[in-house]
């Protein structure tokens, strides 16, 4: 956004952030802000609503800063590692969404208290949504069980797969995911592997996800799966990496020379957000101003 027409913070601005530790590599900030300024243009407003800011939090400080967060009358913040588990003690509402993941990545003010959700879910969904496929019946791989994985098998589940198999390297941690996601309407749905396995899987999925950080910035080399393994996916297969830098991962860049529908991660994190800002703002924000000031960053 050009600074000369950015618009003025003046005494009736309220706080919006996002805690987290580390937090200086967040993009949060740049996208939410220039969504604020475009927000607060489009309603001919004469100053910025909000203001966005990221806050570093060590997990001993979090009780003591959401507490101050409440002074200041902060409207809402966005949660990130290694925050966003130990954010659901200090809530006072939590959406059944963020309950089955396990995790809260926005929090708002509302007459109930302090209220959690996750939006992770949402903007995973977003642009698999847009392909306008019909997955049930099909095999979803997620590669990873850390804590995206979570807002990833509950994407899965809402898009109706029959079979959501997740590949790990240390099988407790498998069981205890699998055990968190247990369904009994769909008792089967789940279902765990090492990767020693992978391959035998890999001809029956229609959607693969990384959910691990191989490949990721400054580490490009890095792929979950090799070029031998890319080639026994079905040729409707969608890829998709949750990493968004660098673009593409080389997981991608395989895959999308195969002919495969490849997928970064910048979508799901502008979708997030856009989805979290909705709720502080009480209207949807420019989704495309907000994925501009995010690419632009990476851009740069
Ligand atoms: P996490 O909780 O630390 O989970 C990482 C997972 O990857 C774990 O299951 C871990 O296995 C596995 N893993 C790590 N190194 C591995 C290796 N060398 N080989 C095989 N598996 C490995 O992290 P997270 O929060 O889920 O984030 C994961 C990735 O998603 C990151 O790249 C992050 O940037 C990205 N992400 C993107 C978005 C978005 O909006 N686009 C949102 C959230 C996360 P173990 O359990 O065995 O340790």
């Amino acid at each position: 956004m050009d600074a000369q027409k950015s618009m003025p913070i003046l005494g009736n601005c309220r706080l919006l952030g996002v805690i987290g530790d580390p937090i200086k590599h967040s993009l949060s900030p740049v996208m939410h802000n220039a969504a604020i300024q475009a927000y607060a243009q489009e309603q001919g407003m004469a100053s910025v609503p909000f203001v966005y800011v990221p806050l570093q939090i060590a997990l001993e400080d979090l009780e003591t800063a959401i507490a101050g967060l409440d002074a200041v009358h902060c409207q809402g913040f966005n949660i990130t590692i290694p925050h966003k588990q130990a954010i659901m003690n200090c809530l006072d509402h939590v959406t059944d969404v963020a309950k089955r993941i396990g995790a809260v990545n926005t929090v708002w003010k509302s007459d109930r208290g302090w209220e959690g959700t996750n939006t992770d879910c949402h903007g995973f969904l977003a642009p698999l949504l847009e392909l306008n496929r019909t997955w049930n019946q099909g095999e979803a791989l997620i590669l990873g069980n850390g804590g995206a994985a979570r807002a990833v098998i509950a994407g899965c589940e809402q898009l109706g797969f029959d079979t959501i198999r997740i590949i790990g390297r240390d099988r407790s941690k498998l069981e205890v995911i699998q055990g968190d996601f247990h369904d009994d309407a769909h008792p089967n749905r789940i279902q765990i592997n090492t990767w020693d396995e992978v391959a035998d899987f890999l001809p029956k999925a229609q959607l693969v996800v990384n959910t691990t950080p191989l490949g990721m910035a400054p580490k490009i080399d890095g792929t979950p799966l090799e070029a031998e393994a890319i080639e026994l996916l079905p040729s409707e297969a969608v890829t998709y990496d949750l990493i968004y830098t660098p673009q593409p991962t080389k997981f991608l860049a395989i895959a999308a020379e195969k002919g495969h529908v490849a997928i970064d991660g910048l979508e799901m994190l502008v979708q997030q957000g856009a989805k979290g800002l909705e709720t502080w703002l009480g209207a949807k924000p420019n989704i495309s101003v907000m994925r501009d000031a995010a690419q632009a960053i990476l851009n740069r």
